[in-house]
């Protein structure tokens, strides 16, 4: 339901209201930081859409309870299609690929191809198992190659009645202008850190410490979720002893993605942690902090690169010596 939607109470309030209405223009654009939940308001509004029971459709809600909204909540609906890495991944593999290949698959994905998009616009054009609205959610849509972009255009031009699109995306910038022109924009704010510390209590989230994580988070439960990680690898590797730094850069784990991931949000929760002091600090000691902010941004732009990221991360780690930082 709306209620379970914190922090973004405009956009909310506007999905409401078309849901109240029974109505939703061809193309809708979410547009905002990772994990400020974007991809959450668009489920509820095909819920919203498609809910079974009435006095929750008089009022623009969900009921959460009737087959329509279960289905949407498990992902089996037949009219509403939520199209991801996971979504081009599976339609990649065979039928019968187990687990592992899935998430090997999956990790591979970087763009959304003509083919998914293809698939999905086929789909479009078929008729509405329910009675209800198709609704098709694209996630990482500045992802799509300007091939795919361009075979989605004329369906989110003109869809066909009772059919809405929601695209989803962190970098409006980086989209064509032609889908832009052609979406309803509808911006998702970054999150307080207290709407962060409610969301990982709500979400019962396996999370130490919410309030401290949301101080790292960035306005975002990615980012919440990112810092608690990199809390404990920082933690468990006791990283402000001598040992510390190969400690820490031993923890990471195996696969490559994975660790450049974990090494970059360890330095973001560094980099926050540098950002406090300096700003507590006198004008002697800001010099010191000063260069070791500029060095952190090199180091996480290495990382981007094809070097080691636990090499990184204990070359960083080190570099700490003497500062005092806490986190
Ligand atoms: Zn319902």
């Amino acid at each position: 339901m709306w209620n379970d939607i914190l922090g973004q109470p405009k956009a909310v309030a506007y999905l409401q209201k078309l849901a109240g209405q029974n109505r939703a223009p061809g193309a809708l654009l979410f547009y905002g930081q990772d994990g400020v939940g974007k991809r959450k308001a668009a489920l509820e509004f095909a819920k919203a859409l498609n809910c079974e029971d009435f006095f929750s459709r008089q009022t623009g809600d969900s009921c959460g309870a009737c087959p329509s909204c279960q289905a949407i909540e498990k992902g089996t609906h037949p009219d509403v299609t939520l199209v991801d890495f996971v979504y081009q991944a599976r339609l990649l593999l065979k039928q019968d690929a187990d687990e592992d290949a899935l998430e090997k698959e999956i990790e591979k994905q970087q763009h959304l191809s003509v083919d998914t998009i293809r698939q999905v616009t086929a789909k479009s054009q078929q008729k509405a198992v329910g009675p209800g609205w198709k609704v098709f959610i694209i996630d990482h849509a500045q992802t799509m190659q300007a091939a795919a972009a361009n075979a989605l255009l004329k369906f989110i031009e003109e869809p066909p009645a009772k059919t809405v699109w929601i695209l989803l995306t962190t970098k409006r910038a980086a989209m064509l202008p032609t889908i832009l022109s052609r979406c309803q924009p509808i911006g998702f704010a970054p999150l307080s850190p207290a709407q962060v510390t409610q969301i990982l209590q709500a979400t019962q989230a396996d999370v130490a410490d919410p309030a401290r994580c949301a101080q790292f988070s960035g306005g975002s439960i990615t980012g919440a979720l990112q810092a608690a990680q990199a809390l404990e690898l920082l933690e468990e590797g006791q990283w402000n002893t001598p040992q510390g730094p190969t400690q820490v850069a031993g923890g990471l784990s195996r696969t490559a993605a994975l660790a450049r991931k974990e090494a970059q949000a360890v330095l973001d929760v560094l980099i926050q942690a540098l950002h406090t002091q300096w700003a507590q600090a006198d004008e002697s000691q800001r010099t010191s902090l000063q260069t070791a902010l500029v060095k952190f941004e090199d180091y996480k732009k290495s990382i981007g690169r094809n070097v080691s990221p636990a090499l990184v991360l204990e070359t960083a780690l080190m570099s700490l010596d003497g500062l005092n930082v806490e986190v």
